[in-house]
């Protein structure tokens, strides 16, 4: 954190201490930002319509999701529209629809996914420099086996009937498990994927249930006006280092919300008894940075990954990928500038309120970031900056190795196997992510954590998986907060 903006922030909490919320028993000077500090983006900035110029390079190597094909540069209003153009009403419905691993040993087959993408034939999911992860769609599966037939790419399908994983991944719970939930005060549990009135509902349970550590303040709206709430736990000491941890900047990943309440309930519960690392560090959770992508994808769209925002294009495209709205390095390569793009950056770095909020948040907070974690799946890294380009920071080498210590942690848990390594190094390049950011305003410990798994059931992974994911994932946060409690 800067001086300067300490300094400003200092100021409003002086003037305006009066109408501070004070949520829990907290000392003085150790509050919140006032609400109001945090200022809220009602001007959403003309769009430009660059987009239909640029061309954007394929990077070589690593085909995948991230990765953005040149744009068509006539808008069509004609075209078919990928997916938003469903209704609220009308589940997309994924019947007969495919996940297949394709491996890219040969340099080929990056053109020939861009191509099918292109036709609107398959899109992406995930992948690393040796295979990539795509979903057929139902009425192109005999095209595109007769395309990689013929180019001699060998292929495994990983999914057969997509929407079948879907009707399984997230079961209701059983009369058991609901008469505990209504014996529990929340209605929380890690047995199933919730909505996001649950876990709201639990966060301010906890702040009641615990008002001396736990206190939710919302730090500002979702573009449908859904509270961004983020749940600090704290002990009040003014020598604790503070860190920040979110989940679900992407809607589909949902066992990244599962996994960030799991720690809430961790430490709140249990934090008379939790290691002096633990109560060392002030930690400040925001489980859903995009709670209007996340209900969508509950109602409406299992694999909606942006948020909901319209755009101004002239086909109707919704959404702008939050990890590409940053304002560090922002509008960079592995970004898009086609609102209609699962990757599409937004008209200006900041023009979500989401991302606006959030990097607000944290640059006007007193608090002592020494590190940052986003929640992402799926995959299995532990990444840290840059994404912008394949370069890191000078300190790149203490980076590194919390990270390998972390994914040992992770590894002794239960034998997941995470890689460690820079996201554009080890992945692709991806600008005007969140972690750039974060390390751009100087905290130290920036990472993008990809959770479980690694693509047998990608982002429709079953509720038995949110347990022992969130388990080990605890034990690798564990490792770091020692880190950042001797920082
Ligand atoms: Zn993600």
């Amino acid at each position: 954190m800067e001086m300067w903006s300490r300094t400003v922030v200092l100021l409003l909490v002086t003037t305006t201490v009066t109408c501070t919320p004070l949520i829990n028993e907290l000392e003085p000077g150790k509050d919140w930002p006032p609400r109001n500090s945090v200022k809220q983006p009602s001007d959403y900035e003309k769009e430009t319509s660059t987009f239909a110029e640029k061309e954007e390079v394929l990077p070589t190597g690593n085909p995948i999701e991230e990765i953005d094909e040149p744009e068509e540069v006539v808008i069509d209003a004609s075209q078919p529209i990928l997916r938003n153009a469903d209704s609220w009403e009308r589940k997309v419905d994924y019947s007969g629809a495919q996940v297949w691993k394709v491996s890219t040993e040969r340099v080929s087959v990056l053109g020939v996914i861009t191509r099918l993408r292109r036709r609107n034939l398959i899109s992406t999911w995930g992948g690393n420099h040796s295979s990539i992860d795509i979903l057929v769609k139902p009425n192109a599966i005999a095209n595109v086996t007769r395309v990689f037939q013929r180019e001699r790419i060998p292929i495994d399908v990983v999914i057969d009937d997509l929407q079948q994983r879907i009707n399984d991944e997230n079961p209701p719970l059983d009369a058991n498990e609901i008469e505990l939930q209504d014996r529990r005060g929340h209605r929380m549990t890690w047995k199933q994927y919730h909505r996001i009135e649950d876990i709201h509902g639990f966060m301010d349970y906890l702040a009641k249930t615990y008002p001396k550590i736990v206190s939710v303040n919302s730090i500002g709206k979702s573009h449908e006006g859904r509270d961004l709430k983020v749940l600090r736990i704290s002990d009040g000491k003014p020598t604790n280092k503070a860190v920040f941890i979110d989940g679900g900047i992407h809607a589909r990943e949902w066992i990244s919300p599962a996994t960030v309440t799991y720690f809430i309930n961790q430490f709140a519960e249990n934090f008379d008894v939790e290691t002096d690392d633990i109560k060392n560090i002030d930690w400040y959770f925001l489980p859903v940075v995009n709670p209007d992508g996340y209900e969508y994808t509950h109602q409406t769209d299992r694999l909606w990954r942006k948020n909901k925002k319209p755009t101004r294009s002239a086909r109707g495209c919704v959404g702008t990928d939050i990890n590409r709205n940053f304002g560090y390095r922002w509008g960079g390569r592995g970004s898009s500038a086609n609102p209609c793009s699962e990757i599409y950056r937004g008209s200006t770095p900041f023009s979500e309120p989401e991302s606006k909020a959030l990097s607000d948040f944290i640059k006007n907070s007193a608090a002592n970031f020494t590190a940052y974690i986003t929640y992402h799946s799926y995959g299995q890294y532990l990444l840290y900056p840059w994404g912008y380009e394949n370069a890191v920071p000078a300190d790149h080498k203490d980076l590194h190795d919390l990270g390998n210590r972390m994914a040992e942690a992770i590894k002794q848990t239960r034998g997941s196997s995470y890689q460690v390594g820079s996201s554009s190094g080890l992945l692709y390049p991806a600008s005007g992510g969140s972690d750039d950011w974060a390390k751009s305003q100087g905290i130290k410990y920036s990472y993008t954590i990809e959770l479980s798994d690694t693509g047998r059931y990608g982002f429709i992974l079953p509720t038995s998986f949110i347990e022992p994911v969130a388990r080990e994932s605890l034990n690798g946060l564990r490792v770091l907060a020692s880190q950042v409690a001797k920082a």
